[in-house]
C-alpha cells in the first residue's frame, strides 16, 4: 500500500493546508471531510478537518503524524469544503477562519465533549398488572400521605397509561420535570412512591432540539394575485438559479414561501430559510412549526453549543429535519439534498458578519451554495437593497412583483409632521407633536395599539453642562457616554464601560448637567406623563436580556396587554400584530444625518419596515414620521409608497460617483494603541496601494468613532471597477497588507480586511 498523507485544515489563520502522514493502520478510517487530532508546534494538538488525500507529500517539511482520527463518517461534505474554499478566497481570509466559524466550538476540540442529553423518566412500577392493585394503594395513601396520593394522581392523569378490563397494558411514561411542573407536587412524595416500588424511575437520552409540540395546521389558500407571483417564481427558476421576490409589507410572501417551501420538501430536498437574529426569535418560527410541525429545525446564536451539535450531527447523519430555519451562520451546516434557500428580508445588514473574519454576507453566500448544489434561491423583501434590484433589473436575477396587501384595508396612511414648524409654534408637548398625542388617544380609545419607534436606546445620547460645555465620553472610545436612567448610569454602547451619572460637572463642579437627546427610555418615560393610564411597555436590548423576557414583552403586545410600545429596530422586523394601528416614527432625521452612500437607502428600509407592521389586517394602519425635514425626497418615496422612484434616485446617483453595484467596495481597518504609528502605516499602505489602483484608494481616514476599546482606528477604502475586481487584485491587496506588517517598527498593529463592506 502507499503511504497516504492527509491535507488538514487547522483552525488557525494558516495561509496554507498542513500535510500529515496518515498512519497504515488509519488509512482506511481516514476519509476527507473527518476530524482528526494532528499536532502543530511543540506541544499543541488541534482538531483539523481533512480537506484532501495525496500519495506524495510535500518536499522540504519534516511530515508528522496524525495522531488519531475523530470520526467515522465525515462531518462536512465535498461540496461544503469546496464553499469553504471560496469563502476564504473571496472575503480575503483563511480556510482555518472559515473553519472555526463554522463548526460548533465542541466540535473542534480534540476531544469531542459532547455529550448526549439525559433526562428522568417515570412510569408504574411492573409489578401492577391489575387495576385491582390500585384499591389498597389508594386506601392507604389517601389516609396517610395525602402528597403522594397528589403525584399519583398526576401521574395517572399525565402519563398516559392504559388500563383496559380491568389490565394494565400500558405502565406510561412521563418526564420528571414535567410530572413535577405543578408547584404543589413535592419531590419527597415522589420519591417516596419511588421507594415503595410503586413508580420507577429510568435516565434516557433525549433530544436537546426543541420539539413542537402544538397543533399542525393546513396552510392558507393563496389568493389570486399570490399564485400567480408562485406561479411566476416557479417558472422563472426553470432559467435563474436566483429569483428576488419584491413584495410589499403584509403582502402574504411568507404565504408563499411556505407553499414553496412544502413543494420542495415533498420532492424530498432539505430547505434553509435564513433570516436576520431578531426576526428568528419571533412568530415566524411558530408560524412555520404550525405548518411543518417538527420537519423544522431552528439554528439560531442563543442556543447552546450542545445544541448546536446536535443539530450538526442530526444533519449529516441523514436522519434530519427537513426545513431549516436559521441565520447567517446556518449557511455552514451540513446539509445533504439542499434544494431551496429563502433569504427572507435580504436587503438586512445584518446578513454580514461584521468581526471576526470570515466578514461574509449570508446571503450572498446562499446564493454561491445553491449554486454548488444546483439548488434555487428566492430572495424576499418589502424593500430590496438597491444591489440586489439591480441584479433582477438587469437579468441576473428573476424578479416577481406582489405589490397587494393581503388585507383589504390595503397600505398604511402615512402622514409628515414638520417638528420644527410645531416647534416654533410652541406646539410640541416634550418630544410629542399634537398630531402625535391625538392619533394615540385614538388609539387607545379604539382599543388598538401603538408603536413608538427610535432608533436609539437609552433616556438620551449624551449629558451636558451647561456651565462650561463639558460632556462625559468614553475613556476607552471616541463616543458620547448614554444616559440610563434606570440604572443612574452613563454607559458606552461600544465598549460597555460604565460610570454612575454623576451629580455635579466633573470639569467645573456646577451642577447644570442637561440631557441631551432622546432614547426609548426617555419616550417610555415621557409618554406615561401624557398617557398615566395606559399600559405601557418597551422593547430594546436593555430590556430584553434574555430571550424569554424578549418573548413575554412581544406575547403581551400580541394578546393585548400593552396599549403603546417603544422601542428601536427589535419592534420593526416581521411582526404580525393584528391590533396594532398607528407606528410612529420619532426623529426621523437621526437616520439621514450621518455620513453614508446607503443612509437613504438605509432610512427608506428602516420606516417602511416598521410603518409596515401597522394595519395588518381588519384595521387601517397609520404611520406619522416627526420630521425637522419634511421635505426631503426619502420621506416623499416613503409616503407615495414609490420604491421605483427610490431606486432610480440612488441608482443614478450609485453611477456617477461609483459605488455599487457599479463598483466593488473592500475596506481595510488599520488599528493601533499610537495614533502617530497608525498615521503613518496608514499612510504607507494607502501609497502602496495608490501604485495599483490609482484614484480607487479613498482615505486612510478616521472613521465616525475613531477609537474604541483603546485602539484608534483608520480605514481605507477600495473602490474597484467590477472588471478589475477579481483574485489578481486580492494578491495586490493581502501583499501590500503583509509587507506593512511585516516592517512596520512596533508590535500590535491589527488589520482587517472587509469584503463588500456594508
Ligand atoms: P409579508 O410576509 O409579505 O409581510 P404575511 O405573509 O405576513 O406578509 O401576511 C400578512 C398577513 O396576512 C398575515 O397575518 C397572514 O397570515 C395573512 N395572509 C396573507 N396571505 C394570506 C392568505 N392567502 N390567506 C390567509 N391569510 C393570509
Ligand atoms: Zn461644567
Ligand atoms: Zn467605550
Amino acid at each position: 500500500m502507499l503511504p497516504i498523507y492527509a491535507e488538514v485544515i487547522l483552525p488557525i489563520p494558516l495561509p496554507n493546508l498542513l500535510t500529515y502522514a496518515v498512519p497504515d493502520n488509519m488509512a482506511t478510517a481516514c476519509r476527507v471531510g473527518c476530524r482528526v487530532e494532528v499536532p502543530m508546534g511543540k506541544s499543541k494538538h488541534y482538531s483539523g478537518i481533512v480537506a484532501a488525500l495525496v500519495d506524495t507529500p510535500p518536499q522540504g517539511f519534516e511530515i508528522k503524524e496524525v495522531i488519531d482520527i475523530i470520526d467515522t463518517t465525515p462531518v462536512v461534505n465535498d461540496i461544503h469544503l469546496k464553499f469553504w474554499q471560496w469563502m476564504a478566497d473571496y472575503y480575503m481570509c483563511t480556510i482555518g477562519e472559515v473553519y472555526r466559524a463554522a463548526l460548533p466550538s465542541v466540535m473542534k476540540m480534540i476531544e469531542d465533549t459532547y455529550k448526549p442529553k439525559t433526562e428522568k423518566f417515570l412510569s408504574l412500577h411492573q409489578s401492577f398488572t391489575k387495576e385491582i392493585q390500585f384499591k389498597d394503594l389508594f386506601n392507604d395513601l389517601e389516609h396517610r400521605a395525602v402528597k403522594q396520593m397528589s403525584v399519583l394522581m398526576a401521574f395517572l392523569a399525565g402519563s398516559g397509561i392504559k388500563i383496559e378490563n380491568g389490565v394494565i397494558t400500558n405502565h406510561g411514561e412521563i418526564s420528571r420535570q414535567k410530572l413535577l411542573k405543578n408547584p404543589d407536587l413535592s419531590p419527597a412524595a415522589l420519591g417516596a412512591l419511588i421507594q415503595k416500588q410503586v413508580l420507577v424511575e429510568t435516565e434516557k437520552e433525549v433530544s436537546r432540539i426543541e420539539k413542537y409540540e402544538g397543533e399542525i395546521e393546513l396552510y392558507h389558500d393563496l389568493t389570486p394575485a399570490q399564485q400567480t407571483a408562485l406561479d411566476q417564481v416557479e417558472s422563472l427558476f426553470a432559467e435563474k438559479n436566483t429569483v428576488l421576490l419584491y413584495g410589499i409589507t403584509g403582502s402574504g410572501k411568507t404565504e408563499l414561501y411556505i407553499k414553496l417551501i412544502n413543494k420542495y420538501l415533498e420532492q424530498g430536498t432539505h430547505v434553509l430559510y435564513l433570516l436576520p437574529e431578531i426576526v428568528l426569535t419571533s412568530q415566524i418560527v411558530r408560524r412555520l412549526q404550525k405548518v411543518f410541525g417538527n420537519t423544522v429545525c431552528i439554528y439560531h446564536s442563543k442556543l447552546s453549543d450542545a445544541e448546536r451539535s446536535e443539530i450538526w450531527k442530526t444533519l449529516y447523519s441523514g436522519d434530519s429535519p427537513k426545513l431549516v430555519l436559521g441565520v447567517r451562520s446556518s449557511v455552514f451546516l451540513p446539509f445533504n439534498k439542499l434544494g431551496l434557500i429563502i433569504v427572507d428580508e435580504e436587503h438586512e445588514t445584518s446578513y454580514k458578519q461584521f468581526d471576526p473574519a470570515p466578514r461574509y454576507n449570508a446571503r450572498d453566500c446562499a446564493i454561491v451554495l445553491a449554486q454548488m448544489y444546483g439548488a434555487k434561491v428566492l430572495l424576499g423583501s418589502a424593500t430590496p437593497s438597491l444591489e440586489s434590484f439591480f441584479n433582477a433589473k438587469s437579468g441576473k436575477y428573476g424578479l416577481v412583483e406582489l405589490t397587494k396587501r393581503f388585507s383589504e384595508q390595503g397600505q398604511p396612511q402615512y402622514l409628515i409632521v414638520d417638528t420644527l414648524e410645531a416647534a416654533k409654534r410652541r406646539q410640541m408637548k416634550s418630544l410629542f407633536s399634537p398630531q402625535l398625542l391625538g392619533e394615540v388617544k385614538n388609539c387607545i380609545e379604539g382599543n388598538e395599539q401603538t408603536l413608538l419607534f427610535r432608533n436609539r436606546r437609552g433616556f438620551s445620547p449624551y449629558v451636558e453642562c451647561q456651565s462650561c460645555g463639558w460632556i462625559p465620553v468614553c475613556e476607552n472610545c471616541d463616543v458620547s457616554l448614554t444616559y440610563h436612567k434606570r440604572d443612574g448610569r452613563l454607559v458606552c454602547h461600544h465598549c460597555g464601560y460604565c460610570m454612575e451619572m454623576p451629580t455635579k460637572c466633573l470639569a467645573c463642579g456646577d451642577t447644570a448637567l442637561k440631557t441631551v437627546g432622546f432614547g426609548t427610555e426617555k419616550i417610555e418615560d415621557e409618554i406615561k406623563l401624557y398617557f398615566p393610564n395606559a399600559r405601557i411597555s418597551r422593547l430594546d436590548s436593555d430590556v430584553t436580556t434574555s430571550r424569554s423576557r424578549y418573548e413575554k414583552i412581544i406575547a403581551d403586545f400580541e394578546d393585548g396587554n400593552i396599549d403603546i410600545l417603544t422601542g428601536t429596530q427589535m419592534i420593526s422586523k416581521g411582526f404580525d400584530f393584528h391590533k396594532l394601528r398607528l407606528v410612529a416614527i420619532l426623529n426621523a432625521d437621526s437616520m439621514l444625518n450621518y455620513p453614508d452612500f446607503r443612509a437613504e437607502e438605509r432610512a427608506y428600509q428602516q420606516i417602511t419596515q416598521v410603518g409596515g407592521r401597522a394595519g395588518r389586517s381588519q384595521i387601517k394602519g397609520k404611520v406619522l414620521i416627526q420630521t425637522n425635514n419634511p421635505t426631503h425626497p426619502v420621506f416623499q418615496d416613503i409616503i407615495s409608497n414609490n420604491y421605483m422612484l427610490l431606486y432610480s434616485r440612488l441608482i443614478a446617483e450609485r453611477s456617477k460617483f461609483l459605488y455599487p453595484p457599479f463598483a466593488r467596495l473592500i475596506k481595510i481597518q488599520l488599528k493601533h494603541k499610537n495614533p502617530q504609528l497608525l498615521d503613518h502605516e496608514a499612510d504607507r499602505l494607502a501609497d502602496i496601494l495608490r501604485k495599483s489602483f490609482g484614484p480607487g484608494v479613498l482615505g486612510p481616514e478616521y472613521p465616525l468613532i475613531s477609537r474604541i476599546q483603546t485602539l484608534y482606528i483608520k480605514e481605507i477604502t477600495l473602490k474597484i471597477s467590477r472588471n478589475h475586481y477579481g483574485s489578481a487584485a486580492k494578491k495586490i491587496i493581502n501583499d501590500a497588507i503583509g509587507y506593512i506588517k511585516s516592517t512596520t517598527t512596533q508590535a500590535g498593529l491589527v488589520t482587517a480586511v472587509n469584503v463588500d463592506p456594508v
